[in-house]
């Protein structure tokens, strides 16, 4: 499969490697409206085809050469610099998405194509993409809340002693500071959260819970004071989902695609199943009142802030 990648900063190139080492690609284009970039990430990611996967990867500046793309993932745009939020993105970031969708989607069969949003606020441009690209909403995906699922289940593992694989715990609502973690639906294996500590006298206090809530909502801040930006979880999380479409593996994972219309339009990562033909379904897990409340106060914050892009 023939997959681009638009915007090769930080996240771009980290997601081009994470790509290429699924073996599932025979081709990844690297576009950047710096053309000495993507080159030289071509050229130095080219180079690892001698140690694994012999992939072509080839650098643009012209969107002519992303035709035939299946896939087509954008992580162009500003990052947050220390003590910034997402949001303080907005803006610089809408023009971002308003410039390059129209380009894609000039050179991609609409009838197949996935986009696969990385850009933050993610949540708000995922909505603004699928407007621009009329793509039907199951096949514009944003990473949504992947990676904050994925943190929450690597601490809790590590506080459980078991496998973050044995972990199903999302974080949902909105890829920023308003996400829930959804502790009534986590089970630990397909025993719930509760009675597997019961079981293994590892108990969850409640400030243990806030602890690790605060963890998860924090990380990427202390990982952009310590490195000056994210890209290793990123990048994970956007090949586990590239490998569940390519595969068709109908994988349920935590990503953000639009629902709903008029007043009512917005994008927010619920559990979805994604396979060949992007986020086909979404499933609502049970909740208790405090989770389902913060649930609509992160969709009450995207819809705001998607009103604020003027589109
Ligand atoms: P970066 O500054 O390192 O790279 C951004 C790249 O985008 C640059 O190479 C720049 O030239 C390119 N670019 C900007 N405007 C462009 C345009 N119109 N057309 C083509 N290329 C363009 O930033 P980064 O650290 O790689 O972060 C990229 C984005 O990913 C940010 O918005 C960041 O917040 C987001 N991000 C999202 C998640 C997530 O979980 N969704 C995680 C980490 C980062």
């Amino acid at each position: 499969m023939k997959i681009a990648i638009i915007g090769i900063g930080s996240v771009g190139s980290a997601v081009a490697t994470a790509v290429k080492n699924t073996g599932l690609a025979h081709e990844i284009v690297l576009f950047d409206r710096d053309a000495v970039r993507a080159r030289a990430a071509a050229e130095d990611l080219g180079h690892a085809a001698a140690f694994s996967f012999d992939v072509k990867i080839t650098a643009a500046n012209n969107y002519r050469a992303i035709r035939g793309a299946e896939i087509v993932i954008i992580s162009a745009g500003a990052n947050q610099k220390p003590g910034e939020t997402r949001m303080d993105l907005l803006q610089k970031n809408a023009a971002v998405i308003t410039d390059i969708i129209p380009r894609v989607m000039e050179n991609v069969d609409a009838k197949n194509v996935k986009l696969v949003i990385v850009t933050n606020p993610l949540d708000v441009m995922v909505m603004l993409a699928q407007k621009l690209s009329k793509l039907p909403p199951a096949r514009v995906i944003g990473t949504g809340t992947m990676l904050d699922s994925a943190r929450l289940r690597v601490i809790l593992s590590r506080n459980l002693g078991v496998s973050p694989m044995s972990v199903n715990a999302y974080v949902l609502g909105e890829h920023g500071d308003s996400s829930v973690v959804a502790w009534t639906p986590a089970t630990i294996g397909a025993i719930g959260l509760e009675d597997f500590c019961r079981q293994t006298k590892t108990p969850l206090t409640q400030n243990t819970r806030a602890t690790i809530e605060h963890r998860v909502h924090t990380a990427a801040y202390e990982i952009i004071r310590g490195r000056g930006a994210t890209w290793d979880g990123i990048a994970g999380a956007v090949a586990d989902l590239v490998r569940s479409i390519i595969n068709d593996e109908n994988r349920i994972l935590t990503v953000s695609t639009v629902s709903g219309t008029g007043a009512k339009r917005v994008a927010i990562s619920l559990p979805r199943v994604v396979g060949a033909g992007g986020a086909v379904k979404t499933l609502t897990p049970k909740m208790d009142k405090v989770e389902s409340a913060g649930l609509r106060r992160s969709e009450n914050i995207i819809r705001k802030n998607y009103g604020l892009i003027g589109k």
